[in-house]
């Protein structure tokens, strides 16, 4: 699907919820303070709560509000173009390397890729020419070709950047804002859209007054890896392109292992983002992972299910109690009740408005009767709500204090946000017993309230060094 026809769709749909597009309008500057941020453009100023910065690989916002950008430097230009030229019939199609370097042909008529070690362009916002392009091809390819038109050609490097963090105060990043990296590998749109799925909800749910700031945090823990991984992705194509006998050697090496199913399953997932597993408590397989696309026996499918923009309990098991549970959360979980043929071992999946899995369980898990071994041992202690995993209060090795267990919708909480700050890990994740019920009233405030008789959530309560956790509700 053609880049335009995903930004025409998306456009559709921003002026089908009414949201005020302001097209041809830049950004000039913005100041940001605790409580808001103003922002300048060539249309005057707009006052606002948050800032995003979605403005490309070259974004204004990035650079304004500061943001680290590390990474490594460019060591090709490539051009991308579609042309009319004579003496094609001589050039191979798909991709080729030479000694020279690296060019393609195909699949559409006049599609030619060329990618040369030669370094950056010594002027990267000048014009692509019909010369260079004709020059770049014959040399990368060996072959005699005149190229007579161009209709379109792109030229780029492997600049590799992404920045540390995705949020400064108000100021957040996403898509080529916040990570630049050569196209190879075709990720980058599709990387953007997810930065923006896993932000947009949690950004509505903070100004919705539903959750605290603390939850931005984890679209850093949670985006910054997909995109690191990506940013590797596409080195990894750069190395394997190099014209030394080293790197033909690898790529043949690679290329053999891609041919092999578990090398072409692992390729699959890792590409098309079914490989990416957010760090969401509970052991589940599907756990932190991009829920499936169930068929249901209500003649539809889970996706068709997910348009509102809302978290989705999927009870598969007809369960009273599970929806009980969920009626607490009313207007911000929608519940189905529906059969999963394909999948009878299912018993229920908490579907995040982005998609991912919060939580799931299988059809006759069942809750332990004693507390298993990681809960005694850390000291994790029911909650009043007492049920399953819901609830369950954790004291952390490193700290020796009381924290709540992290909400299932967007995993924050105190602890984790305080590890990140220090730098050290937490130990969060449980090593066995998958919980039978969701997770009952998450403290991060994204659920319910807690009771007004209740100490607030985050305080510390438990002795240093040892002794018992304690019920923090
Ligand atoms: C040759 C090539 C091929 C590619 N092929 C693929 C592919 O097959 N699959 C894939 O997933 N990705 C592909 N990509 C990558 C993909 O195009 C980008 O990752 C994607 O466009 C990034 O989207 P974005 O919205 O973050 O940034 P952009 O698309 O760069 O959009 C940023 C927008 O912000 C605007 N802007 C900038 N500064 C300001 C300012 N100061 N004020 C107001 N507005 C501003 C710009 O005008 C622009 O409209 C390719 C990239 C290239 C170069």
């Amino acid at each position: 699907m053609a880049q335009q026809d995903i930004e025409q769709l998306l456009g559709g749909r921003a002026d089908e919820l009414g949201v005020d597009v302001r097209r041809g309008v830049e950004l000039t500057g913005f100041d940001a303070d605790d409580g808001a941020v103003t922002v300048w453009t060539s249309g005057g100023a707009i006052r606002a709560g948050w800032l995003v910065g979605c403005d490309g690989g070259r974004s204004t916002v990035r650079k304004l509000a500061g943001f680290e950008f590390p990474g490594t430097d460019p060591e090709i230009t490539c051009h991308q173009a579609v042309v009319e030229m004579t003496g094609a019939e001589d050039l191979k199609v798909g991709w080729t390397a030479t000694d020279a370097g690296v060019y393609a042909h195909g699949p559409m008529p006049g599609r030619v890729v060329t990618v040369e070690f030669d370094g950056p362009s010594a002027d990267r916002d000048a014009p692509v020419t019909t010369e260079d392009l004709q020059a770049r091809l014959r040399r990368a390819s060996g072959v005699d070709v005149t190229i007579t038109g161009v209709r379109t050609a792109t030229r780029f490097t492997d600049h590799a950047r992404q920045v540390t963090e995705y949020r400064k105060g108000r100021v957040l990043l996403a898509g080529d804002a916040a990570h630049v990296h050569s196209a190879f590998g075709s990720q980058g749109l599709s990387l953007g859209i997810g930065d923006a799925m896993n932000l947009g909800w949690k950004l509505a749910a903070v100004i919705g007054g539903r959750a605290p700031e603390g939850l931005l945090d984890t679209y850093t823990s949670e985006r910054h890896p997909v995109g690191a991984w990506v940013l590797d992705w596409t080195r990894s194509q750069v190395a394997a392109m190099r014209p030394d006998p080293q790197s033909r050697a690898l790529r043949e090496i690679v290329s053999d292992l891609a041919g092999t199913v578990v090398g072409t399953t692992y390729l699959t997932a890792r590409l098309n983002g079914a490989g990416v597993r957010y760090d969401l408590p509970g052991e589940h397989p599907l756990t932190g992972r991009s829920a499936p696309d169930l068929e249901l026996t209500d003649g539809g499918r889970l996706a068709d299910h997910l348009h509102g923009g809302r978290a989705l309990l999927l009870d598969l098991t007809d369960d009273p109690g599970l929806r009980a549970l969920a009626a607490g959360y009313a207007g911000r979980v929608d519940t189905l009740t529906a059969g999963c043929p394909s999948r009878p071992e299912l018993a229920a999946v908490l579907v995040r408005p982005d998609g991912f899995t919060a939580w799931a369980a299988d059809a006759g898990a069942r809750r332990r009767r004693r507390r298993p071994g990681w809960q005694r041992r850390w000291g994790v202690v029911r909650s009043a709500g007492g049920r399953g995993d819901a609830g369950l209060i954790r004291r952390s090795r490193w700290a020796g204090d009381v924290n709540c267990a992290p909400c299932p919708l967007c995993s924050w909480s105190s602890t984790m946000a305080r590890a990140r700050e220090s730098g050290r890990r937490a130990l969060w994740e449980p090593r066995r017993a998958a919980p039978a019920r969701p997770p009952h009233r998450p403290w991060c405030e994204c659920g319910p309230a807690p009771p007004a008789t209740r100490p607030a959530c985050g305080r510390t309560r438990g002795r240093r060094g040892g002794g018992r956790g304690r019920t923090h509700v």
